[in-house]
């Protein structure tokens, strides 16, 4: 027995269902068989009935062997149409296609095609129809309507031909049933597919890709859940997105659509490298054997390739533009650069760039009287050139990572623009102003924290932030913690540098705050900042997040957001963007636009956008600090950023105010040394100096001084030291005098500072010296020896020299000196020397200078021992 077999994709949607009844009215002989199991998507009640009533059969009752003639609807991908394809070589078996797709490179042929670029495959079917004059009952009308209706988005796709109009005309007049249609593109969700909505809504990331903005939405679910493609048209329309994919693993599977409305996405191309296809503008894929994650990652990377870069030289370059020609004295290359604000120029011949000429070497000609020489003599003559259809990435690259900083823009030999690094900035900024990059969440994670805040809070902080909140209240301001002091309640640190934004007048809430409790307010009015500052000494810091005053009043709520979110946007790192509501109504509501929560729980450093590094190179050291504090990694993307911006040269615009800082918090930390392997890492020693190393020895040296500084924190003195400055003395250790200076006067220290660091270092070593000459004379130094010369020593220098000596003998005299000689006072004071006689003067303090000596040698123990001891050594005087 022979059969035909009419057939379509697998997943078959509502046109090709439409198709195959089209295409049974022309081959009644044949047998409807859908390639795929079964057709859950078209699982509505009515669509059911019809189905029935059809007579469909089921693939695996079919032996292909018997299959003489194929007809194909709505498809001619061999990948799409499932256990059909075994047979599609056999050479007797005749194919008949008709398909409204663009054609792909795994399309199949027929000795048949009705192929064109319609709406829908059933309008081309339709035609065909009417030239036969075959007739179409009402339920058949509104079947093949609802494929029209979905394949063209209700006819608003931009694949929408007149053709589709014309049809869904003659299938309204054939009596379709516009109620059933609307009831079923309309569906109220069933509460597996709004759960399923709502996960794919809260993990729908943003990215930017190539200028262009994708989101892509992913979830997972243990059952079936019909009609995905609603859930994305609801997403997509919800959230107004150009490009939007969503995945989602379902049943050992996972289904990726695509769906975009912008040129640059063809949405089928992305598709059909996952093996599926549709149409540039909608598009799906089932994937097998890959797990979500992979599927994600590759779905990026195919973006990353197939999207094309927006942004070209054309759009940056600047023109019109001022140029000079070969023949022309320095003289008057240097008038030209009198009257225009430039710094090179494009020496041009014709039309033609022949070379490029800068002010400086003009200027330098001159200086050497070369007055009437010609441009072309001194011109660079080799020199990089790009084409309007140049990507910006290359541009970029070209004029920051080279010496040329002038790009010509060529087109046929023709000079038509110029690019310098103002331009590339231009970019790079506006850039920025767009806030939304790298795998951003649609919409905020929230969860309730009152219970963690009121565990972790003393009271009386916890009163604070209430009281912040209702102050907020009365001003009808969002009021919000953030920052840091979020970060570390969420990691169980204590730290209570409270940080607050105000979603309104910062100012104004610090005044109120201030008329209602016992505290003093600083502001800065240009900034909108202000501190409050309380009697027992804690502070509190209040920033102004500005109300986005063009956005409408009536969407009040996303205004909110947008505001915090920029401000919050603005910072380092993921992990310093949470910020918890202090409203009264949502007090203790977490609030996490980028991700923080998650980064902290995966313990990852991570920057908010590329440009992170560039907006503030100070970053790289923030985030080697918190990476070794919290001892978290820096996530892969984020440190290749790093990467770039150290090879950038970024580094080296920072002042040195803002470098050393960054150095001083790093020695600050408990643990410096691990954050200084790091740096190492990153290579950024070099940066702050060229002699400036992190080797061995001096890993050897922090450990060493590490030590000291623990043993000596244990002791609990009094003393207050700095102790980045004992780690700076071993950072400078191998350092030359001259490179000391060099290094200080980079880090634009003040003088005071660096004389103590110069004197400090110096001090050290003549006093290491000191204990090394005793040692070579192999004695003990005495104890007042050891007083008078550490005595003098800042605590910085003497912790130093402990950490760095190589000789026990000497680190132990140090030690006696913090644990035993430092507070050595004689029992007399000056006045009891008054009283016994002495006349006030200079020789008060000696005696006491004496009799403190005489007391660390252990020669007086008394106060009798005391006066007995002025009275032999006759410092009694005369
Ligand atoms: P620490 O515990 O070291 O004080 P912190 O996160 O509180 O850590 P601060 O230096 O006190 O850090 O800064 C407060 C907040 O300001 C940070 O949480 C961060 O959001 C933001 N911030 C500080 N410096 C930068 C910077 N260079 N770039 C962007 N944001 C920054
Ligand atoms: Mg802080």
């Amino acid at each position: 027995m022979v059969m035909d077999v009419i057939t379509t994709h697998i997943n078959a949607d509502f046109d090709a269902l439409a198709s195959m009844i089209a295409a049974k009215k022309l081959y009644p002989q044949a047998v409807l068989v859908f390639p795929g199991s079964q057709e859950r998507s078209l699982r509505d009640f009515f669509i059911h009935s019809t189905l029935y009533a059809l007579e469909v059969e089921k693939v695996k009752h079919i032996n292909l062997q018997e299959v003489r003639r194929l007809i194909l609807v709505d498809t001619r991908q061999v990948s799409r149409i499932g256990r059909f394809s075994e047979i599609v070589s056999k050479p007797e078996l005749e194919i008949h296609i008709y398909d409204h797709h663009p054609p792909s490179s795994e399309d199949l042929h027929g000795s048949l095609e009705v192929i064109s670029e319609v709406g829908a495959t059933v309008t081309l079917l339709l035609e065909i129809l009417q030239q036969k004059g075959i007739e179409i009952t009402a339920d058949e009308a509104t079947i093949m309507l609802l494929g029209i209706y979905e394949d063209t988005g209700n006819l608003t796709f931009p694949s929408t031909r007149e053709e589709d109009f014309r049809a869904a005309g003659y299938l309204v007049r054939k009596g379709a049933n516009l109620n059933i249609i609307s009831n079923v593109i309309t569906k109220e969700l069933t509460s597996e597919q709004v759960f399923l909505l709502n996960d794919l809504i809260q993990s729908a990331k943003r990215y930017r890709i190539h200028g262009v903005e994708i989101v892509v939405a992913q979830a997972s679910t243990e059952r079936y859940v019909g009609d995905i493609a609603i859930l994305v048209h609801k997403l997509k329309d919800m959230e107004n997105l150009n490009v939007l994919f969503v995945l989602v693993q379902m049943e050992g599977r996972i289904y990726l659509i695509g769906r975009s409305r912008i040129e640059e996405v063809n949405v089928s191309e992305v598709a059909s490298e996952f093996g599926g296809g549709g149409h540039p503008t909608a598009a799906s894929a089932t994937i097998k054997g890959m797990t979500l994650h992979e599927v994600h990652d590759r779905l990026l990377k195919i973006l990353r390739e197939t999207i094309k870069p927006k942004k070209s030289a054309r759009e940056v370059m600047a023109y019109p533009i001022k140029t000079i020609e070969p023949e022309r004295t320095l003289m008057e290359a240097k008038e030209m650069f009198i009257h225009y604000p430039i710094d090179i120029l494009p020496v041009v011949e014709g039309e033609k760039v022949v070379g490029l000429i800068s002010k400086e070497t003009v200027e330098r000609g001159l200086y050497h009287g070369l007055n009437e020489a010609l441009v072309k003599d001194y011109m660079t003559s080799e020199f990089s050139v790009v084409y309007p259809e140049t990507p910006f990435s290359r541009v970029r690259e070209l004029l920051i990572g080279q010496n040329q900083t002038l790009l010509p823009v060529v087109e046929k030999d023709r000079l038509v623009g110029i690019i310098t690094i103002q331009e590339v900035m231009q970019v790079i900024q506006q850039e920025m102003m767009k806030s939304d990059q790298e795998g951003l969440p649609l919409v905020p994670r929230k969860k309730m924290i009152s219970k963690l805040m009121k565990e972790r809070f003393p009271e009386r902080i916890h009163q604070l932030l209430v009281q912040f909140g209702k102050v907020g209240d009365d001003l009808g301001y969002p009021v919000y913690a953030i920052g840091g002091f979020v970060r570390d309640l969420l990691m169980r640190v204590e730290n209570f540098d409270i940080d607050i934004v105000v979603e309104g007048d910062g100012i104004r809430l610090a005044e109120e705050f201030e008329k209602r409790n016992p505290c003093r307010i600083r502001t800065h009015r240009k900034f909108g900042t202000a501190i409050i500052l309380f009697p027992d000494g804690l502070k509190v810091d209040v920033a102004t997040a500005r109300l986005e005053v063009y956005e409408s009043p009536a969407a009040l709520p996303k205004v909110e957001r947008t505001s915090l979110k920029a401000d919050l946007y603005r910072r380092d790192f993921t992990i310093n963007t949470l910020a918890i509501r202090l409203n009264s109504a949502n007090f203790g509501e977490l609030i996490d636009f980028f991700g923080g929560i998650k980064d902290i729980k995966d313990k990852v450093i991570r920057v908010l956008h590329n440009l992170s590094f560039v907006e503030d190179p100070t970053r790289i050291f923030r985030a080697i600090r918190f990476e070794q504090r919290f001892k978290f990694q820096i996530a892969k993307h984020t440190q290749n950023l790093m990467r770039n911006a150290v090879e950038m040269g970024l580094i080296d615009r920072l002042s040195g105010g803002r470098i050393f800082s960054e150095l001083v918090l790093i020695l600050e930390e408990d643990n410096p040394i691990p954050a200084l392997k790091r740096m190492k890492d990153f290579n950024l020693f070099p940066l702050l100096h060229p002699h400036l190393r992190f080797d061995e020895e001096r890993m050897r040296l922090f450990e060493q001084i590490h030590q000291v500084i623990n043993w000596f924190d244990l002791l609990f003195l009094e003393e207050r030291y700095d102790r980045w400055l004992i780690y700076f003395y071993g950072l400078i250790d191998g350092l030359s005098e001259t490179h000391t200076i060099e290094l200080c006067d980079r880090l634009m220290m003040n003088e005071r500072l660096k004389k103590k660091v110069l004197e400090g270092r110096e001090q050290a070593l003549q006093s290491l010296l000191q204990f090394f000459s005793w040692n070579q004379q192999g004695r003990e130094p005495k104890r007042s020896e050891i007083f008078a010369l550490l005595d003098p020593l800042s605590t910085e220098v003497k912790l130093f020299m402990m950490g760095k000596t190589t000789q026990p003998t000497t680190r132990r005299s140090i030690s006696l000196f913090f644990t035993q000689l430092k507070d050595t006072k004689p029992l007399l004071r000056g006045s009891d020397l008054i009283q016994l006689g002495m006349k006030p003067g200079p020789l008060i303090k000696k005696s006491l200078e004496t009799l403190r000596k005489a007391r660390l040698d252990e020669e007086v123990k008394t106060r009798e021992d005391e006066i007995k001891y002025l009275m032999e050594t006759g410092g009694w005087g005369s």
